[in-house]
């Protein structure tokens, strides 16, 4: 155990911790959890993930072994990776010197980056991509992030390159999270399924029996996973909502592809679980419309990682791979 680092992962709705070994490659102990304080702002979230990467330290019994603090976070930071530009979910992030108030309080070196690119670099380390050259990543959960590696490194633009939530697949479609219409992540995210399926049970009730039982009839209930096992159980409007919203997911992939020329795209997040789902309604769509150039030639894959890629890709930030 000689390259041991913290990782730490400020997600939207949970806060993540726990210590890493780059050696072996494997999480030692248990990972710390809690729900995001949403309602406490900036520093209450930031106590409480001390409070967490303290407890992954305890677990290990040997905190002085551990070298530096991995900090993967949920929202685009500064373009020299020490600060905080925004958080659409915490309040008051805005400007936050992170990295500097983690290395005092671990004190240690830390490092930092958005959530999508620790993805992108986790899933192409740890994923089983490490032989590639050229990866694309799409996270598609509460929100939807992304990350590109090109020539074994991480693609940063001028800093937030790697959105592709916001790339735009309808003008006139719903309002998305940062305020415009009709981004990717309007309509294929964890919010806007469930925003769709709260529509459908309110409108035509009638067109979805499942969720109406699944929810209870209370639309404040419905989640994307709701709305998924309603579309399993062929509720008409379910099906129309997942279709449409993985149908958008698809022409993003091929797109991008047609714009990157990647060898794979990985897609990650917690609605890829429903794997059953992504064959019925994404891959189709994918192989129709792929490119002619581009078949057999890049790869569209469903991560297999189940959520690790953002903190095994955290501790990776302390290495030369994340420059
Ligand atoms: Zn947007």
């Amino acid at each position: 155990m000689k390259d041991l680092v913290l990782a730490l992962d400020f997600g939207g709705t949970k806060l993540a911790a726990a210590v890493i070994d780059l050696g072996t490659e494997k999480i030692i102990g248990p990972v710390i959890q809690q729900p995001t304080p949403v309602t406490e702002g900036a520093g209450g979230t930031l106590q409480a993930m001390i409070h967490c990467g303290e407890q992954a330290l305890a677990v290990l019994g040997q905190p002085q072994l551990v070298k530096a603090v991995g900090i993967s976070f949920g929202g685009p930071v500064s373009q020299d990776r020490k600060s905080v530009l925004l958080s659409n979910h915490v309040a008051n992030w805005n400007g936050a010197r992170l990295v500097d108030e983690i290395s005092r309080a671990f004190k240690l070196p830390a490092f930092m980056d958005n959530d999508g690119n620790v993805a992108a670099l986790g899933e192409w380390w740890f994923g089983g991509y490490r032989k590639l050259n050229n990866l694309a990543y799409i996270q598609v959960s509460t929100g939807v992030g992304g990350g590109f590696i090109f020539d074994r490194q991480l693609y940063r633009g001028g800093g937030l390159a790697g959105e592709p939530g916001h790339y735009i697949v309808d003008v006139n479609g719903p309002q998305c999270s940062c305020g415009r219409q009709g981004c990717l992540e309007s309509v294929c995210s964890g919010w806007a399924i469930a925003r769709e399926g709260r529509q459908a049970i309110s409108i035509k009730p009638g067109s979805c029996p499942a969720l109406v039982r699944l929810s209870e009839n209370q639309p404040g209930k419905i989640n994307a996973a709701m709305v998924f096992e309603a579309c399993r159980a062929l509720d008409p409007a379910c099906i129309q909502i997942v279709s449409g919203a993985l149908n958008n997911l698809a022409i993003t992939v091929i797109n991008l592809i047609t714009c990157l020329d990647p060898q794979v795209v990985v897609i990650g997040g917690g609605l890829t679980r429903s794997r059953d789902i992504f064959e019925k309604y994404f891959f189709p769509v994918v192989t129709e419309q792929m490119h002619p150039f581009f078949k057999g030639r890049c790869m569209v894959e469903i991560s297999a990682m189940n959520g690790s890629e953002l903190l095994l890709g955290a501790a990776l930030l302390t290495t030369e791979k994340a420059l």
